[in-house]
């Protein structure tokens, strides 16, 4: 990638810099064999509490099946709560019709009006000039189109994403990292916990993967891809951070009176600090997030990257802050607020599923026989994405599920279906094919699909049932 180019983008090659420290071969201890208790029987495990796995968790409960949903830290929301990514992509078409629909919708439309910021609903579709430049710079408007992208409150989303599990009667285990899937003749049967209890097993009639990392198909033994779209920002990495006691009105307002001095600001920004960036309007107008630096060449499965985009981040952040405070009018009181709890991954490994999502099909507009969700295009000249079953789907273990940033796709397409809403989506689909699989004893690969989509159209998604291919 040209380095330039990637700058601007406030994307940062670190790993080219970052001296690994060499882990030579030191030999391996034998771990005993050990009976593990069973702590619960279910009839759907869902492993990991982000977006996918929190709608998949309440749209398998609200079809009658028992769900253990299961978290490693101590919240729900995953990285769109825990990693402060708290700037929801587009789920509106180029029309601004609401695309993406369900659960996730269901979710935002709970959040308190004070903790959600984005164009009112007749706004959306919009191509009002002063409309969409005023939504552009709070990330709502994109091509000169007001979309529906809001931002929202990290720790309401975290609320409501709970209220909504423990109303669907969902048992919880929070603090439980979940270290292997069972598998017997083929089939997915529950999954290990690690906990401050030690290990416990959970045993399930079906288990959805929904880790982001593919942790749990990848120790079924299914392939993953990691190639990456090294034009994109979907492989980079970094902790994100949330900024208070600026005055983003302000902050606007000097950019719009000012835009040689902006100009100024921003040259002034790249030559003082290594990694400069610019911050995004929060839901709160004294909050903005620094959703980066970005940074590429870095393994998000390896501790010795992970420590060390741990250290970096926070670095940058050090950085920046005071060069805003001295040199960014709104900034002179700012503050910091958190560092991410998670870590910001936004890409490791993908499944190689049954089905594939592929950038040459998805620019079709072709609606799929097996849709189970409609995506927003990237631009207004390519048609709505048809969201296909197979690709949730692993190619063999059986009694499996997989959805959010992890489902079966090329690198390209990753870029866009790795987002919260579309992870929404996939959950969504996983949790009702998931429950249906295990009420109906029947393999996920089986299942009927025009069964699967009037589920989730009685739970309010947008699927359409008349394939074009
Ligand atoms: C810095 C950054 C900026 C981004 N910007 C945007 C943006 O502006 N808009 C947007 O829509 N999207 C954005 N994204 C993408 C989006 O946030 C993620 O792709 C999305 O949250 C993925 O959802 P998920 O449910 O698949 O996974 P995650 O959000 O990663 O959730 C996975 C959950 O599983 C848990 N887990 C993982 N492994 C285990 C295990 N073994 N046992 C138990 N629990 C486990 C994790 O703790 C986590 O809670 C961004 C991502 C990053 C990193």
């Amino acid at each position: 990638m040209d380095e330039n180019y990637a700058a601007d983008k406030g994307v940062f090659n670190a790993g080219a810099e970052f001296q690994r420290r060499e882990r030579k071969d030191l030999g391996s201890v034998t771990e005993a064999a050990r009976d593990i208790p069973v702590f619960a029987h279910t009839d759907v495990l869902v492993v990991g509490g982000g977006p996918a796995g929190t709608t998949a968790a309440v749209a398998a409960a609200r079809l009658g099946a028992d769900v253990i949903l299961a978290e490693r830290y101590n919240h729900l929301g995953g990285l769109s709560t825990g990693g402060l990514v708290i700037w929801i992509d587009r789920m509106t078409d180029w029309q601004g019709d609401l695309v993406i629909r369900g659960m996730g919708e269901e979710l935002l439309d709970r959040l308190p009006d004070d903790a959600i910021f984005g164009p009112q609903k007749a706004d959306w579709g919009s191509r009002d000039e002063t409309l969409a430049h005023e939504w552009s710079r709070r990330h709502s408007a994109f091509h000169g189109t007001v979309t529906w992208a809001p931002m929202i409150d990290p720790e309401w989303l975290k609320l409501e994403s709970l209220k909504m599990v423990l109303g669907a009667k969902i048992e919880l285990l929070l603090h439980s990292w979940v270290v292997a899937p069972l598998v017997e003749d083929g089939k997915a049967v529950g999954a290990i916990l690690e906990s401050k209890e030690g290990r416990v097993a959970v045993r399930a009639k079906a288990v959805v993967d929904t880790t982001g990392d593919g942790d749990m198909f990848v120790r079924a033994g299914e392939g993953y891809e990691g190639d990456i779209d090294t034009d994109n920002i979907h492989h980079c990495a970094n902790t994100a951070s949330l900024l208070s006691g600026v005055d983003v009105h302000k902050w606007f307002a000097w950019q719009d009176q000012n835009p040689d001095l902006y100009k100024d600001f921003m040259k002034r920004g790249r030559e003082a600090t290594k990694h400069f960036i610019l911050p995004f309007a929060g839901w709160r107008n004294d909050v903005v997030c620094f959703m980066g630096p970005r940074f590429s060449g870095f393994d998000v499965l390896k501790i010795d990257d992970l420590t060390h985009l741990e250290i970096l981040s926070r670095e940058s952040l050090v950085e920046l802050l005071n060069f805003y405070r001295q040199h960014a009018p709104g900034f002179e009181n700012a503050w910091i607020m958190l560092t991410g709890p998670q870590l910001g991954a936004r890409h490791s490994r993908r499944l190689k599923g049954w089905g594939r999502m592929t950038g040459d099909v998805t620019k079709t507009g072709h609606i799929l026989a097996d849709e189970i969700g409609v995506s927003p295009s990237l631009g207004p000249n390519i048609p709505n994405v048809s969201v296909p079953y197979g690709a949730l789907v692993p190619d063999s273990v059986d009694n499996m599920l997989v959805a959010g940033r992890h489902i079966s796709s090329d690198a390209q397409t990753h870029t866009f279906m790795r987002e919260i809403p579309q992870c929404w989506m996939t959950g969504h689909a996983a949790g009702v094919a998931a429950a249906l699989s295990a009420n109906s004893g029947t393999r996920p690969r089986d299942l009927a699909v025009p069964d699967i989509q009037s589920a989730l159209i009685k739970q309010g998604a947008y699927v359409r049932t008349e394939p074009t291919q």
